[in-house]
């Protein structure tokens, strides 16, 4: 769940700017000028804030609530500077104020840059939210962002008599979130932001219905983890491209790691086809906030639609007798045929007893819903915390349907199993 301690942070310094923007703003300003520059220096912070997301630095993922929130904040972050500069862009005066000296604040060569980091900021922005291209097309023309935050750093320390001129504090407050963001992005070109790698060979490809389990060997140490947590996966060689996220489906504490991942496109194809034991597999984590265990609340309703059941499958075969939780377990899938681990679930639901299993097939027309929810469990809805991994449009009507039923949103915690 999105935590509010790193949104907080952004506003505060959002604030600050703000008040320091117009609190020290040159005399011969008109107030367009600084509302329209205010609009650009927020941008550049906005995009500063993306790129020090980009670090995935634990700290960030304990204040956004893990690393698939963090990545929500950065898209997010990035649409608000492309509108920000629109209307900088569209409102800043494109000659000097009056009684600025010329001699002292050409206009070049902050206008072109600036122009130039907008253009390419729209363009970057748009291959972003532009889900078609494929994940790594998608990756490396990402990258533009990267010349688009040099771009504008030396658009505004460039701006003719905007920050400088005074020394106004605005400007140093800009020059700082500068040095700041150019040492994130320096730490996230060089790959420093993947975490330790821990090597593993692959020990069993298990072909399931419509999902592939890949079991994992560790070379040396095994990976340490906590339920519901998930990791980045390499697999070794040329032909496999980019790290994929899967969330482990293995208990911490099993001499094996696992995955379980479901055919969403090429690579994932491949892996159920042409992946083979044997081969070499660096794994690098772990990551992600999706943890049932931390909250007081023990009246807990756990939702998991078909893919989405991972996370809750390492928390079930983990969990052990006498765990004070009533949990309530809906598992959405499309048919009994496509419920893997649905006979391991019943046996463990058993064995544990604290957890009331209900599995739901689309095929024969039940759905999780909220409607049905409300006559099924044993309490009223917002007695209980839920906990949804699933695909998205079931996880944001859900979602809805619970506010609407009374549901606090901090009682809500998903998953979302995508970055972009
Ligand atoms: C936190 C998290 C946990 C996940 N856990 C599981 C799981 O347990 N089981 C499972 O089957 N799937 C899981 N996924 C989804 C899985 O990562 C994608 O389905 C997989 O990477 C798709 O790759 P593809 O090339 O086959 O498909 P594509 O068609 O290329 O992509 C399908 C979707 O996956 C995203 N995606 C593709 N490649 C990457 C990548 N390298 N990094 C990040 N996102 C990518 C794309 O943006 C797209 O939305 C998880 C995703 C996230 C973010």
């Amino acid at each position: 769940m999105l935590r509010l301690q790193g949104i907080n942070a952004i506003f505060a310094v959002i604030g600050l700017f703000i008040i320091l923007h117009w609190g020290f703003a040159p005399n011969h300003h008109a107030t367009l000028t600084t509302a329209t520059t205010m609009l650009g220096g927020i941008a550049f912070l906005l995009m500063t804030v993306s790129v020090i997301l980009t670090t995935r630095l634990g700290v960030f993922e304990e204040w956004f609530g893990g690393l698939d929130r963090m990545y929500q904040v950065h898209r997010i972050a990035g649409t608000f500077v492309g509108v920000f500069v629109i209307i900088h862009f569209v409102g800043v005066p494109k000659v000097l104020p009056e009684g600025v000296d010329p001699a002292l604040n050409p206009l070049n060569p902050s206008s072109p840059l600036g122009k130039v980091s907008m253009v390419l900021l729209v363009i970057g922005i748009f291959i972003s939210l532009n889900r078609k291209i494929s994940y790594s097309k998608w990756r490396t023309l990402h990258k533009i962002m990267a010349l688009v935050y040099f771009l504008t750093i030396g658009h505004f320390m460039n701006a003719p008599g905007i920050f400088f001129e005074q020394f106004s504090v605005s400007g140093i407050m800009l020059i700082i979130s500068s040095v700041i963001g150019i040492i994130a992005l320096i730490y996230t070109m060089l790959g420093m932001n993947k975490r330790t790698a821990t090597p593993f060979i692959i020990e069993s490809v298990n072909l399931m219905e419509r999902a592939t389990e890949i079991v994992l060997k560790p070379v040396r140490e095994m990976f340490t983890f906590k339920p519901g947590q998930f990791a980045f996966v390499e697999i070794q060689g040329k032909e496999w491209s980019e790290p994929h996220p899967f969330t482990i489906s293995s208990a911490p504490g099993e001499d094996r790691l696992r995955f379980t991942v479901k055919v969403s496109g090429d690579w994932t194809r491949k892996v159920r086809e042409e992946l083979k034991p044997g081969g070499e597999v660096i794994v690098r984590g772990p990551y992600g906030r999706f943890d049932a265990s931390k909250v007081s609340n023990k009246k807990q309703v756990w939702i998991a639609g078909g893919i989405g059941l991972t996370p809750f499958l390492s928390k079930i075969r983990s969990m052990e007798a006498g765990d004070d939780r009533q949990i309530q377990f809906v598992y959405a899938a499309r048919n009994e045929k496509e419920a893997i681990f649905l006979d391991e679930l019943k046996a463990r639901a058993k064995e544990l007893g604290n957890i009331t299993l209900y599995p739901l097939f689309s095929d024969i027309g039940e759905f999780a819903r909220v409607d049905i929810a409300k006559e099924r469990l044993p309490d009223a809805l917002d007695a209980f915390e839920y906990f949804i991994c699933g695909p998205k449009p079931m996880v944001d009507g859900l979602m809805k349907d619970l506010k609407k039923e009374g549901v606090q949103r901090s009682q809500i915690h998903t998953e979302a199993f995508e970055f972009r």
